[in-house]
């Protein structure tokens, strides 16, 4: 079971990441901090924690996020590495940004509805 940690909708990420992914496990931490310089990032701490970080309340960034928390926490995402392949860091055509800008407004939803 993932467990999330955080002032932003803890239980609505924690149902739609053990609802995606029932068998993974792990802890995500969530915080948002205004003075950050991007609108989110998510980091991978070890093999089963990941923290992200959001500018703002966004859900579309939170959503955004939580897929790579997803990525980490299932072994798909390290450094430049999707899957045992290295790729170039270009940002938008990477498989691990694809797939997050591809769920992103779907999460978005379903945090809504949670
Ligand atoms: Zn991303």
């Amino acid at each position: 079971m993932i467990v999330v940690y955080s002032d932003f909708l803890p239980y609505a990420a924690e149902r739609l990441l053990n609802d995606w992914c029932p068998n993974l496990a792990g802890e995500v931490h969530i915080t948002v901090d205004p003075e950050l310089n991007v609108d989110g990032h998510c980091i991978s701490i070890c093999d089963d924690e990941v923290h992200i970080s959001l500018r703002s309340k966004d859900l579309i960034v939170l959503a955004h996020e939580l897929v790579h928390a997803k990525q980490y926490l299932k072994g798909e995402l390290r450094g430049h590495t999707w899957k045992g392949k290295q790729y170039e860091p270009d940002f938008f055509h990477c498989p691990w940004e694809q797939q997050a800008y591809a769920l992103e407004n779907t999460f978005k939803n379903h945090l809504q509805l949670l």
